[in-house]
């Protein structure tokens, strides 16, 4: 089995007036199957920027990023969406539905994108939604779930590629704690159940101990993991 996300000695340099800003300064982090790391660090350190690049969204300026084993860095763009689509799951902050659609039918666009049969993406996309709590709930709009329900729409989305790589920014910033907990539980859950590797940005401190290890960015350079008490 490959390894499911691994960033060798990544740069990421943004112009910034007559000069550039690293964002990410020489970063290497690797995340296995089923591991669950926090990616913890002060606003503007680089967080979100590690997740773009590990996404595949954005290149680097040098370094290698291997997802899968597959270094996306030489990849054109059409190359790069089809890696994505295949093996990364993403879950931002703000779960961003489609208003219009069922739960059902926000999980079954990508199944459509990637060129699966419609029977059998039903099935998934029901099941996966009673992984996440929301067997009773596979009819309902964005507008009839509560902010925690739409953020479990989000993750059973985001499971439906069956991804090896799980990248989730702040995804508790709009609940409550409750919410918030539950829904970084099931965050630990899928990861488990699915071996994602799955890298998580938090504020939320009290539930690092729910994660692997946590690494820490400080002006675009990481910390060396540290493991929490099993
Ligand atoms: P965090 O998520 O930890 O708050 P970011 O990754 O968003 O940090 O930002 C890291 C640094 O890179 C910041 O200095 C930010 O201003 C800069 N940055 C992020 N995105 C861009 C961009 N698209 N263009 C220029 N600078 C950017
Ligand atoms: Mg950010």
């Amino acid at each position: 089995m490959t390894i499911p996300l691994s960033l060798v000695n990544v740069t990421l340099e943004y112009p910034d007036g007559g000069s550039t800003i690293k964002a990410l300064d020489a970063v290497n982090l690797t995340a296995g199957a089923g591991e669950f790391l926090s990616l913890v660090g002060p606003s503007g350190s680089g967080k979100s920027s590690l997740l773009a690049v590990a996404a595949t969204l954005v290149t680097p300026s040098s370094g290698l990023v291997l997802v899968d084993g597959q270094d996306a860095t030489p990849l054109g763009s059409r190359e790069r969406t089809a890696l994505r689509r295949d093996t990364v799951g993403i879950i931002f902050q703000q779960p961003n539905l489609l208003p219009s659609l069922t739960a059902v039918e926000q999980l079954l666009i990508g199944e459509h994108l990637r060129g699966k049969p419609l029977r059998a993406a039903r099935l998934r996309a029901a099941e996966l939604l009673d992984v996440v709590g929301l067997a009773g709930e596979l009819n309902k709009r964005p507008h009839q779930l509560s902010g925690g329900q739409r953020q479990r729409v989000n993750i059973a989305r985001a499971l439906m590629g069956s991804p090896r790589v799980l990248l989730v920014d702040e995804p508790t910033a709009a609940l409550d704690m409750e919410r918030s907990e539950a829904i970084v539980r099931l965050l630990r859950r899928v990861t488990d159940e699915f071996a994602t590797a799955t890298l998580m940005v938090t504020h939320d401190t009290e539930f690092l101990p729910l994660t692997d290890s946590v690494v820490t960015m400080r002006d675009g350079r990481l910390g060396a993991p540290v493991r929490n008490a099993a």
